[in-house]
């Protein structure tokens, strides 16, 4: 092949792609640099990232060989990119999204969650863990991102979520008998430990990198209890026992004490909400080591919508006012009692992009902010086991980088005004000269 015609080629192969990697030998000169892996911050550093990879952080303002690119972000302060455990990328809740429902195709929410991804990334969150879907479309998203189709997070998703027969993510909840049919494990409804080994094996075959249960009733599901225990134990175990054999853990949406304790006993690896969390379930998680994923800004969320006349369902509205306002408290509990965090918002509840209004609460409740950054960074890297890879800036990382204005780490609202963003080496966003 001549030279000529493979430089063509490759220039196409950058075009379907998108953008290549950053030539190699890219400096970031760091006013603050956050270390996640110690809790510090240090002043005046030089990340030094070749393509995809951080492989050097050097003390003070490293010089610029030729042909490296420099980056100057000297008044800003420097963190590894931030990690959420819970989102929805597939919907934006809204007044009218029950009746949308019958209207739309998946076609049109792919549409809506190419938006929804960039805005994601654009706040500075360079993975997500998407726990919940529809049609299966976060699998094709986070190919999409991957290949570089759409500008989004790392995705590792679940798919569609599975529940028991009339349980929170039961995708036929509330509608009439025509419409209601009996859907089964391909739909993510599983009855009994064979149906409940079928759903798991059902997401491997979609592609899907993790399993998520509703393991209680859920606020906003056209049913009428949002903390009643919905799965037998023996199912979550057999759930929990075929998902080791793929590689997937399982995260467990539950609200209610009682199904918390059967999904910890049964081994999932992360409880999302644990809105009515006791002593009980707060030792059997510090026991098993199971991660909770607060999503307080769920809580908030809801809570302000059930005040609105009109804007839920009548079934919904009582179960938004009173589980919505406990989500936080349960988080301080947890958290002081030494239960392992890992930062998630919801979002898909809340707005896409809001994401790091989370961290506000978190610290409302108590937690010191560094702890706040290390929960969605090493924190959330460990609840996926990617530590080696994400969550700190370190020699031989992956190059998810993000800036902000000011130290997040005295003042963690600075994580919702993100300037620059760099993913795998790419740059997404960089500061507004001013
Ligand atoms: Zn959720």
């Amino acid at each position: 092949m001549t030279q000529s015609k493979w430089a063509w080629i490759t220039a196409c192969a950058a075009f379907a792609f998108g953008p290549p990697a950053a030539a190699e030998g890219t400096l970031i000169h760091a006013g603050k640099l956050i270390d996640t892996r110690h809790g510090s911050v240090a002043s005046e550093m030089t990340v030094r990232i070749e393509g995809n990879r951080i492989v050097a952080i050097e003390e003070g303002y490293t010089a610029p060989r030729d042909g490296d690119t420099l980056i100057d972000l000297k008044d800003h302060t420097v963190l590894p990119g931030l990690m959420d455990m819970h989102t929805h990328h597939s919907v934006q809740f809204h007044k009218d999204i029950y009746e949308e429902g019958f209207r739309m195709n998946p076609a049109d929410y792919a549409f809506r969650m190419v938006g929804y991804a960039e805005k994601t990334l654009m706040a500075g969150f360079t993975s997500v863990r998407e726990v919940g879907d529809r049609y299966g479309l976060s699998v094709s998203l986070r190919n999409a991102i991957r290949e570089g189709r759409v500008k989004g997070p790392r995705i590792w998703t679940s798919g569609k979520s599975l529940a028991t027969t009339g349980g929170h993510a039961d995708p036929t909840n509330g509608v009439n008998a025509v419409l209601m049919g009996d859907p089964g494990p391909k739909e993510g409804v599983v009855n009994g430990i064979a149906s409940a080994r079928k759903a798991v094996r059902q997401r491997y075959k979609e592609g899907a990198d993790l399993i998520k249960i509703t393991v209680t009733g859920g606020v906003l599901s056209v049913a009428k209890s949002g903390d009643n225990p919905q799965f037998t134990e023996e199912e979550v175990r057999a759930i929990v026992e075929t998902a080791k054999d793929y590689g997937f853990h399982v995260a467990a949406h539950a609200h209610g004490a009682e199904g918390m304790k059967r999904a910890i006993r049964a081994g999932v690896r992360s409880i999302e909400h644990g809105t009515l969390i006791d002593d009980e379930a707060i030792e059997l998680m510090k026991k098993h080591g199971t991660y909770l994923v607060p999503t307080l800004m769920a809580g908030e969320w809801v809570t302000e919508k059930a005040k609105i006349a009109g804007f839920f369902p009548e079934l919904v509205r009582p179960k938004a006012a009173t589980i919505g306002p406990k989500i936080q408290g349960a988080f301080a509990r947890a958290y002081k009692a030494g239960v392992k965090i890992a930062f998630g918002t919801d979002s898909g509840v809340s707005a896409h992009g809001d994401n790091a209004r989370e961290f506000v609460l978190m610290v409302a409740a108590g937690m010191p902010p560094m702890e706040a950054i290390q929960s969605a960074t090493l924190g959330a890297a460990q609840l996926l086991q990617v530590e080696h890879e994400l969550g700190t800036l370190e020699k031989g990382k992956l190059a998810d980088v993000i800036a902000v204005r000011g130290n997040p780490a005295e003042d963690v609202k600075l994580l919702g005004d993100v300037t620059f963003v760099m993913k795998d080496g790419v740059v997404h966003k960089r500061p507004a000269r001013r």
